[in-house]
């Protein structure tokens, strides 16, 4: 397969890489409370091929991750200063309280979970007593955060833990236009360690991230997907790669990103969920609206056909719709 050559990049996109440049090109910040999450969502996932379960999601609201990827826009629900010892059980406490229970806990604070400068360690046992009554509690983690705190909170609840990581793409130009800072390598030693640690491993992955060429982008997820798979990841969701941090603005300009189609998305999760007997693939349909390719006729019906996709992990018949947009 031919792609675009990540030793053809010039030195003029290389430097645009750079922290400080993806820095300089965002813009505001929102204002966010400290002792309250950003946002708690409550919705279904499938927990297996052919089963689902009620899942919460709260967005905590903690320090900035230390990591500085070309895409990312998740900073906007980050604090400049270290999280605040004690906010996050606060923030924890009033999302269980006004909002209702489910089996399954997603604990995502923008950043990664065992970075201390983000979730206090001292904060971690509270944290664990709060998430007791959940069967499983997902957290998000790069992958070359391996720290000792990783077992020791999995010691302190009874439930499942598992990890998600954002894997993108094993495309190697994206790898270096993405500035994620780990080697393919990093990322399956990271999930040996999880799995010899009896953690379960999540991903995302990124459609049509930037260095992918359009006509490629839906197989170079689904290789992406095989990758993880081979490392033992239960479940992957497919993330179409947004504009709006500035950078992939930059990068539209250089002709390295190209916007992804509500088509392509559902070409990948069609296919995807055919290709694995048992790791679960899912469409992220945030944002869906922002897609190309679609319109008022025929958004509503293609959002609800990747949904019950997404749910029953098994292909949907496409409708018939008004439009000229398929
Ligand atoms: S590691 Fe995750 S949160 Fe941190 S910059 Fe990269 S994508 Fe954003
Ligand atoms: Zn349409």
């Amino acid at each position: 397969m031919s792609q675009v050559d990540s030793t053809h990049l010039s030195q003029e996109v290389l430097s645009g890489l750079s922290r400080f440049q993806v820095k300089a090109r965002r813009g505001a910040r929102l204002n966010l409370d400290p002792r309250r999450p950003s946002a708690v969502l409550c919705e279904q996932e499938p927990s297996s091929k052919g089963t689902q379960v009620e899942v919460q999601t709260v967005f905590l609201t903690g320090a900035e991750c230390s990591f500085c990827c070309t895409m990312c826009d998740l900073w906007k629900y980050t604090l400049t200063n270290p999280t605040e010892p004690g906010n996050i059980v606060t923030q924890l406490e009033w999302a269980l309280q006004h909002y209702p229970a489910s089996p399954w806990i997603k604990l995502y604070n923008a950043s990664n979970f065992f970075d201390s400068r983000s979730i206090p360690r001292v904060d971690l046992p509270k944290i664990a007593e709060l998430c007791q009554a959940f069967e499983r509690v997902i957290v998000e983690n790069h992958p070359r955060i391996l720290n000792h705190s990783i077992a020791e909170f999995d010691a302190m609840f009874d439930g499942t833990l598992e990890v998600a990581m954002g894997l993108e793409t094993i495309h190697p130009t994206s790898m270096t236009l993405l500035n994620k800072e780990f080697s393919l390598r990093d990322f399956s030693d990271a999930c040996q360690h999880l799995d010899a640690l009896g953690i379960d491993r999540r991903a995302f992955v990124l459609l049509q991230s930037p260095g992918t060429l359009p006509e490629q982008s839906v197989e170079w997820v689904l290789r992406t997907l095989e990758f993880a798979n081979t490392n033992g990841v239960r479940h992957c969701s497919i993330i179409p790669t947004r504009a709006g941090n500035g950078s992939m603005e930059w990068l539209t300009e250089q002709k390295l990103f190209f916007a992804p189609s509500l088509g392509q998305l559902e070409d990948c999760l069609e296919r995807a969920i055919d290709c694995f007997d048992k790791m679960i693939v899912t469409a992220d349909l945030w944002d869906l609206e922002q897609l190309t390719g679609s319109c008022a006729v025929c958004l509503g019906p293609r959002r609800r056909r990747l949904e019950v996709m997404n749910l029953t992990q098994k292909p949907a018949a496409k409708e018939n719709l008004d439009c000229n947009c398929v």
